[in-house]
Parts: C-alpha cells; structure tokens; sequence
C-alpha cells in the first residue's frame, strides 16, 4: 500500500484507533497524523480517540486529537482505522469510518480479518505503529513522526522485550533513532514511570493475588469497591499484568478489573506454552499469541473457573506434546 497515493487528492482525512488506546494505539495515529500533514499539506487530517492516556501528552499532535465531530459534518474522504477493526472503534469513529469515502484499514492483529475498502493486517509485525513505518516514504518523516512510531513500537513490544519483536523491529527502530528524539526519557515517562497511586494499587493487587494449577497460573482481581476507594480507572492498571506474569514459575498471568456488577474485563498475558488470543477469542475478546484480552460476565470465581478451563487444555497439550 502506498499510503500517500491512497490519500491523493482527499481534502478530509480522518484517523482513530481502537477504545482504551495504549502506547501503539495513540503512536500510530500521531505518527500517522504528523506524517500526512507533512506529506499532504493541503489536507485536512483529524485523529479522533477516547481518552487517550495522559503519559502521552507530550506527543506531537496530543492536543489536537478530539473525541467527537460535528454533527453536520461531511464524510471523510479517507478515513483510517488503526490497530483494531471497525468494532473496536467504538460508536464516533465507527460512523465516521462507515460513512467515508475510502475506508482503509492497517492493523497487525491475528484475528482482523479487514473491514476496509483496504486492508493491511500483518500479525508478523510487533505493531502497527512498526507496519506503518514500513509503508511510509522516508522523504516525509521527520522527528515527530519518529518519536510517535517509535513509542507505538515500544509499548506492543514490551521495550522490545517480547517475542513479537523481531531483527527487523530493531533496524525499523534504530533508523527511528536517527531522528533524534529523546528516546531515554519517552520510554521512562510513558512505559515505566507510575503515580505512586498506580504503585500502590499494584502492590495490593500482587499481594492479593492467587495462584492456581500448580503455581503455572496467577490471577489479579481489582473490583469496583476498591476502584472507589484509591478513585482509579482502568488507565491505572496499565502494567499490573506483566508484573503478574513476571513471577517465576508462571507461564499464564490473568489480571482482571470490575466493569460493572458480575462483569469483568480481563487481561491475559503468556510466556511460552499457551495461546491466550485462543483463549480470547473463546470469550468473544482477540489480542496476540502472548497478550490478549476479553469481557466476561458472571461472578470473578465463575470467569476465573471457565477461564483456567480452556488454559489448563493448552497447558495439557503443551505437556503431553513434551513427554
Ligand atoms: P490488554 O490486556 O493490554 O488490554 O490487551 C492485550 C491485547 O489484547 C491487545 O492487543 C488488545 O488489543 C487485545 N484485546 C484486549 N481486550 C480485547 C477485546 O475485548 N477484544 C479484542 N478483540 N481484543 C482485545
Ligand atoms: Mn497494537
């Protein structure tokens, strides 16, 4: 795909990424965005995400991004949907993405199977901040755009820590680097620095965790009451999970918070021997072969029981297949 011959000649260019957008959601539409208004300058280029987080508000275009549009608007005549498929758009940008004229549709998610005019998903890719550096003329990047793509690329990639990161995710990286941003500081700013609130919240959630199947399997529960009570939202949470999964002996890590009475959404991560976008895509959710999430009804002692469930089948398989 060639990302500028796509847009020729389109005056209103729209961009959105899935709801809850994290690191790679929220770089790849500011890079996207910092890219098309220097490759096309006579366009108009909007990005539109809820609650994007605040870690990433020094981000070139941070402030610009909006949450709604007229209700008079005309349809874009391009829109993008990034990292996700038109579901995870949510309501806004899902009918902007309807109504536009071209639709296309750049995602590295195993389970997007396209709901564009064009699609690109490319599940090799650690990102898609990663996927739509490799489709960009180098000519019109410049240090925004970088640092943008690059921070998509670290937080998908764990600070190119998991296995989705790949020889070429460094040398995208490092030709990245040449832009000269302040890598050192983004990734301590928007990766790894927590409020002290968030610390704390993490250390009760890790030390009331439970471990099941063996030690193989560890779960973290964050409910409603205890939401209150610290006056956190789901943003806080970001991180708990890889905590969870670092602990020795665990190959699944389960965290999951209270979104409403007997309803929870959980976060999977893995290490080597289970599939979690399988067990995901179980319970109606998706994701990658190591980090995946879903929604899930009932009580925290029902979901967890269906949950290690369709886990304890993999990590059967997985030690019968090591016999
Ligand atoms: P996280 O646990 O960080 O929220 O998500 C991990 C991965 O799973 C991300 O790639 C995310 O996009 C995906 N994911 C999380 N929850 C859902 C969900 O409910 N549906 C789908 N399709 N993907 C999800
Ligand atoms: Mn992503």
């Amino acid at each position: 795909m060639d990302l500028i011959r796509e847009c020729e000649g389109a005056g209103r260019i729209g961009i959105s990424a899935h709801l809850k957008p994290d690191g790679d959601a929220v770089g790849s539409c500011l890079g996207l965005w910092n890219y098309l208004r220097t490759a096309l300058p006579g366009a108009q280029v909007t990005v539109c995400l809820q609650n994007p987080p605040v870690v990433f508000r020094e981000l070139p275009g941070y402030e610009e991004i909006v949450s709604a549009f007229p209700v008079d608007a005309e349809p874009f005549d391009v829109y993008f949907a990034l990292d996700c498929n038109r579901e995870r758009l949510g309501d806004v940008a899902g009918a902007a993405f309807d109504a536009a004229k071209k639709k296309i549709n750049i995602d590295h998610h195993i389970s997007n199977t396209g709901d564009g005019d064009i699609n690109q998903v490319e599940p090799e890719i650690s990102s898609t901040a990663e996927l739509l550096f490799t489709l960009m003329d180098r000519k019109y990047v410049n240090k925004d755009t970088a640092e943008c793509l690059y921070v998509g690329m670290i937080h998908d990639s764990g600070v190119f820590q998991y296995s989705n990161t790949s020889p070429d995710t460094m040398r995208r990286a490092a030709d990245l680097m040449e832009y000269d941003f302040e890598f050192s500081r983004i990734i301590r700013e928007t990766f790894y620095e927590k409020t002290y609130l968030q610390s704390q919240i993490m250390g009760r959630c890790l030390m009331e965790s439970g471990r099941f199947m063996d030690g193989k399997c560890i779960v973290g529960l964050v409910d409603r009451k205890t939401m209150g009570f610290y006056n956190v939202t789901s943003e806080d949470f970001e991180g708990i999970v890889n905590q969870l999964l670092n602990i020795k002996g665990v190959e699944v890590a389960l965290f999951l918070y209270e979104t409403e009475t007997m309803e929870f959404k959980v976060s999977m991560r893995s290490k080597e021997q289970v599939d979690v976008s399988k067990v995901a895509v179980w319970f109606g959710g998706g994701g990658h072969v190591r980090a995946a999430g879903c929604t899930m009804k009932g009580t925290f002692h029902d979901c967890v029981n269906n949950l290690s469930e369709q886990i304890a089948l993999q990590l059967e398989a997985s030690a019968g297949s090591n016999e």
